[in-house]
Parts: C-alpha cells; structure tokens; sequence
C-alpha cells in the first residue's frame, strides 16, 4: 500500500485498537465497531504558508494530513470549491457574516466526491474489482463515477424514492443500479443480504474508514479561505453525518498543529420529517433512538437516514464543538433555497438548504449573535433537485392566488 509518511493505522472508536491499515480495510475486526484513520502528529510539519503556496486545485493538496499521497489517488479535482460571501443573508438573519461553501461545484455536483475520491483511492490500493454500497442517492452516483474514473465496477443499492438524476448517472457511469422498494434502511437489507455472497468493496458511510477522512478537508479549505480565522458557526446537513464528522475531526488537527486557535461550533441540521439526531441532542443523550419508517415524512431524501449509526461520533462533535443541533420543516427548507437563489443567486440543494433554514431559527434564538461568522455548507448543487425546487414554486404560487 503506497500511504503518506503520518499515517500510522486505524484506530476502533469503540474498543480502541489500532490495526495495519494493509489488514483492517473496514469496520473493526475485533469488535465491529468504526475505524478512524491515525496519524503521528510530529511527522508533519505543515504551516498556514505551506498550503497557501500551493495551488488551490483539489482536496489532494493536503495530502500531508491525509492517508494516501495525491499521486496515489483516485481524483478527478474534487474539492477545492468556492466559498462565496453572502451579505443579504447574513442581513436577512441578522448575523455578522455568512459564506456558503459551495459543494455543488464537485464532479458529480456534491461533496460526496470528497468521499467517494478517498474510499475508491483506498479500494484500488487493496486491489478491489468492484465496489458497493446502498445510498439515498448522491454517494451511489458519485461512488459509480469514481469506479469508472478507475476501471472497477460498481454495484448501487437505492430506495424507489431516490432521484432520477442519481439513478441515471449511476447507469451512465455503467454501475449496476438496484432499486428496492421501501426507504433506505430497506436498500440497505438488500445490499447486506448480497455482500453475505459477495467479496465486494464496500464504499458505504462508516463502513469504509475513509469517506469521513477526505471530507474533513471541506475544514481545511474554509479556515484557508477565510484568511485561517476560524468562523463562530458551521451549519451542516445532516443525514448520516460523514462529512459533519469529519470537519470537526479537521478542526481538531489545525487547531493541536497550532494552525487556529479554537474549534469552530457545529451544528447539525435536519429535516423534521427526520430528526433522529436532533432529537438526541435535544434529549441530552450521547446515542440516538432510531426513526421509525412509518415516520419519515420528509421529501429530503439526502438527509432522511432514520438510523444513523455514527451518531455518537456526531453527538460528540456537536458537545465538544459547543455547538449544536436544529430542525426545520420542509416547507422553511424549500424557502430558504428559493430565497437564496433569489436574493444571492446561489443555488442551493433542496437537501442542502437545511443548513441555511436551521441557520435562520439559530440566528432566531440567539444561538447565532450580530458579530457571528456563520458558514453553510451547500452539500449538493440546486440544479440536482429541480423538480423539488420548481414544484415547491408552483406550490407558492397556487397557495398565494398569483
Ligand atoms: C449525503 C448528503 C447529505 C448528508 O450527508 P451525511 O454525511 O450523510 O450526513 C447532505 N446533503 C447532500 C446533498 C447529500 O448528498
Ligand atoms: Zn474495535
């Protein structure tokens, strides 16, 4: 395995054990439980001028803090996107700044490239042929993108309720498309019940070691492009909670390798249709109660995960972050992305725009102050769910007479 000279192996969140990363390649063989990349910290000697000396093209630029070296890597320049000032929202919401870190500008049109660009790096060093995984949708396209990107193939499992868009692309990308009926925790079943029969390598959310890992760069990039001030707030979308994960694991590294002072607070946005985490939060407890199925009412399919079962790991994040969770009906969800489209021209996911309704009740009770820097995380380009954002339109339309 051709790996970066910090890393150092994977370690279990639940029993502790470190394993050889050639070995362990997913959940941990003693226990089960989630394995986390590990590094030895003096090894790297990275500074604010070592980055901003390099060009700012791809995720890959902080391969220093990262297990593969970019010339090992599976890479189409995912990452690297803009984060782009929004003053009238930041009027609208009475906060000091906002900046939408713009995660449509990926490969596939999400951030789910920054994960899928480290679990097909990590795959190909083991020598897979084929990947699988079940997904609400984004991470199958992507994850079909990048074993085309490196000749494997690639099987996806997805609920009927899964966007057109992700079923096709995944199609296009020449990926095996399998549609369950039922929500995600049914295509789930179907995946497990395959992988039993199978030795495939899995890409899915927690099971392989290095979707968080990669996506803990969106960090990077923000404090980077904020001139390294690290902002008072990062509200983020919050299904399974990967990249929510991962971007306080960053913050965490900047801050021990003396590059900012401080932990920016993260806040978990979700859909009241499907709130487990929120709910958690709201309860004080350190593990989630699962959602029931009968209970999904949202149409956010990107952030419907009724059993997230990182959610320790996001609760954690939340606590030590002094940050916090929130959730926000779809309808305030869908007005929050035509706003933005609107007022900013920025088009945010439907999924997405979570971030910027839970923002807006933040911001309501105070929880986000006048001098606050808030970033948004728009996982997911808006022209993904146009179907979603136009008939949301046309809802207001009829309800208001015009
Ligand atoms: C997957 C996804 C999310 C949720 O990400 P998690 O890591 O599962 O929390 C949010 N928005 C979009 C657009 C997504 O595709
Ligand atoms: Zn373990």
């Amino acid at each position: 395995m051709e790996t970066t000279e910090a890393f150092v192996g994977l370690d279990c969140i639940d029993c502790g054990e470190r394993f050889d990363a050639e070995t362990a390649t997913h959940r941990c063989p003693d226990c089960g439980g989630i394995l986390d990349p590990a590094y030895d910290y003096d090894q790297i000697d990275v500074s604010r001028e070592t980055f901003e000396s390099e060009p700012f093209d791809s995720l890959w630029r902080y391969d220093a803090l990262l297990p593969f070296p970019r010339e090992s890597a599976v890479s189409m320049g995912e990452g690297a996107t803009p984060l782009v000032e929004c003053p009238n929202l930041a009027d609208a919401m009475g906060v000091g700044e906002v900046y939408l870190k713009d995660e449509g500008m990926n490969p596939t049109g999400t951030f789910k490239d920054r994960g899928q660009t480290g679990a097909l790096t990590a795959a190909a060093q083991h020598g897979a042929e084929t990947v699988a995984l079940n997904t609400a949708g984004n991470a199958g396209q992507s994850s079909a993108a990048y074993a085309a990107r490196t000749g494997m193939d690639a099987h996806v499992w997805m609920a009927e309720r899964a966007g057109y868009t992700q079923k096709a692309m995944v199609e296009v990308h020449g990926g095996e498309l399998h549609i369950v009926e039922g929500e995600i925790t049914d295509a789930g079943a179907a995946y497990a019940e395959r992988m039993d029969e199978e030795d495939w390598y899995s890409t899915k959310t927690f099971v392989t070691p290095y979707r968080h890992e990669t996506k803990k760069t969106m960090l990077y990039e923000t404090v980077e492009q904020l001139d390294w001030e690290v902002p008072d707030a990062v509200v983020y979308p919050t299904g399974g909670g990967v990249g929510l994960v991962g971007m306080h694991k960053g913050a965490k590294e900047l801050r021990d390798l003396g590059l900012i002072d401080g932990l920016p607070g993260m806040y978990a946005a979700q859909a009241a249709g499907c709130a487990p985490v929120v709910e958690a939060w709201e309860q004080g407890e350190s593990i989630h109660e699962a959602w029931g199925d009968e209970e999904i009412t949202t149409i956010l399919n990107g952030i419907a995960v009724p059993d997230p079962g990182a959610s320790p790991m996001i609760l954690d994040a939340l606590e030590e972050s002094d940050g916090g969770a929130v959730a926000a009906a779809d309808e305030a969800i869908l007005d929050a992305a035509v706003e933005i489209a609107q007022t900013e021209g920025l088009e945010m996911g439907a999924t997405c725009a979570a971030a910027a309704a839970g923002a807006f009740d933040l911001a309501e009770e105070d929880e986000l102050g006048e001098d606050d820097t808030v970033v948004l995380l728009n996982t997911g380009a808006g022209n993904k769910d146009v179907d979603t954002l136009r008939s949301h339109l046309g809802e207001r339309e009829f309800e208001s007479g015009e």
